[in-house]
């Protein structure tokens, strides 16, 4: 049966990292059992420019319908002067918080191919592998009250608010006990619980949870701790869960890890269905629209690729073709290849976006 794919390009760079995902999406169809249907359609500010608003009901209602959505990015300076409710990411907010894709995973890993893209020595970083896993659909970026108020004359005031219910950590932690159960069985949970309640709720929960997983070495860290640790010594870690804010700056972090933006993916999963192992799940890149480079043939295309072998690993249950692709990439960045921003010497050959798309799949057809 043909898998029906929402691709939602997005501004700025989503739309050539688009169209390198459209010819994996080609390959895997013509050489794989996996046949594909990929619907197009429009998110952010380019929705915004088209209907006055950053995501349709039709868009939203074709992503509840999907069996997976493929988002590029959003956002870009055209659309920043714009009220919060009607910018670009507000549509992507929409459609984790309607489809309740409550836990996003963020893989960390280092190519040895390029240990020397990273700004970090080669021994801190080699065979780095974790997993961030986030919380999506709760916490400060959804909480209220919000917002900016004038309160006197000369003064303004900018709120929002950290918000958690224990059964909203409770399943955040629970998928991060099952992913290290399927790993090292090392968890550490990431909080500020010294300062703020939100997260004492939080570890308190998570220390609940553990007593299920008694195989489990669970370990709790504050956030300021976390990200000097990431960068002293990333490799004591091996999933990481924490609250939706702190996974956000803490995944960017271990981004320079890998070298790049350009080379972390990410997958946002909800519940599973009550007695089918399916779950709604949209898959991107971790970086943004990189307004700075759009149009100009110099993204790396290699973290919405890599999000297309979440995809076949998560959604699909194809483990194997995300293995596929990984070797791929690896073979690719073997012989040198690079794009613009993982490029650090002249024996490396630059290529652009869609040249590294098509190495990809000439690569693909040698396999
Ligand atoms: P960004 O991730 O777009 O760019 C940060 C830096 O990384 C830039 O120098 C950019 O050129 C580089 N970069 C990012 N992706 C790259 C790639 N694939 N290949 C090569 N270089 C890459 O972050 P930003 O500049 O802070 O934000 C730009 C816009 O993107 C803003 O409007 C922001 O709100 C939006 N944004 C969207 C998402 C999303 O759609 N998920 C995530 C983050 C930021």
């Amino acid at each position: 049966m043909k898998k029906n794919i929402l691709l939602l390009p997005g501004d700025g760079i989503g739309h050539e990292i688009s169209k390198e995902a459209e010819k994996i999406f080609n390959w895997l169809d013509k050489n794989t059992n996996l046949e594909f249907e990929i619907s197009k359609e429009l998110i952010g500010g380019a929705s915004i420019d088209e209907y006055g608003e950053p995501i349709t009901n039709k868009v939203l209602n074709l992503a509840k319908k999907s069996d997976a959505i493929l988002l590029g990015a959003v956002g870009g300076p055209k659309w920043e002067k714009l009220d919060f409710i009607k910018r670009p990411e507000r549509g992507l907010l929409k459609i984790r918080k309607e489809l309740d894709l409550f836990a996003n995973f963020r893989p960390a890993i280092v190519f040895d191919a390029l240990v020397s893209a990273s700004s970090l020595k080669e021994e801190i970083i080699s065979d780095l592998d974790i997993m961030i896993i986030r919380e999506l659909t709760s916490g400060i970026y959804f909480g209220e009250p919000r917002g900016i108020e004038k309160i006197s004359e000369n003064i303004k005031k900018g709120f929002n608010t950290l918000v958690y219910h224990s059964d909203e950590i409770e399943r955040i932690a629970t998928v991060g006990f099952e992913i290290a159960m399927k790993r090292n069985k090392k968890l550490c949970s990431i909080d500020k619980a010294n300062v703020l309640e939100s997260t004492e709720l939080w570890r308190d929960v998570v220390n609940d949870v553990s007593k299920k997983f008694p195989e489990i070495h669970l370990t709790h860290m504050y956030v300021d701790n976390a990200a000097m640790q990431l960068v002293r010594n990333p490799k004591q870690f091996d999933v990481i869960v924490t609250t939706n804010m702190f996974g956000d700056i803490l995944s960017d972090c271990a981004s320079m890890l890998t070298g790049s933006l350009g080379m972390l993916p990410s997958a946002s999963l909800g519940e599973f269905n009550t007695g089918k192992k399916i779950r709604k799940a949209m898959y991107e890149p971790v970086h943004g629209s990189a307004p700075d480079i759009a149009g100009k043939n110099l993204a790396n295309p290699l973290a919405m690729i890599q999000s297309i072998g979440m995809m076949l690993e998560y959604s699909f249950s194809s483990l194997d073709l995300n293995n596929l692709l990984k070797s791929c990439i690896n073979n690719i960045l073997n012989n040198g290849y690079r794009t613009e921003d993982i490029f650090s010497n002249s024996n490396e050959k630059k290529l652009g976006t869609s040249e590294m798309g098509d190495m990809l799949v000439k690569e693909l057809e040698a396999s």
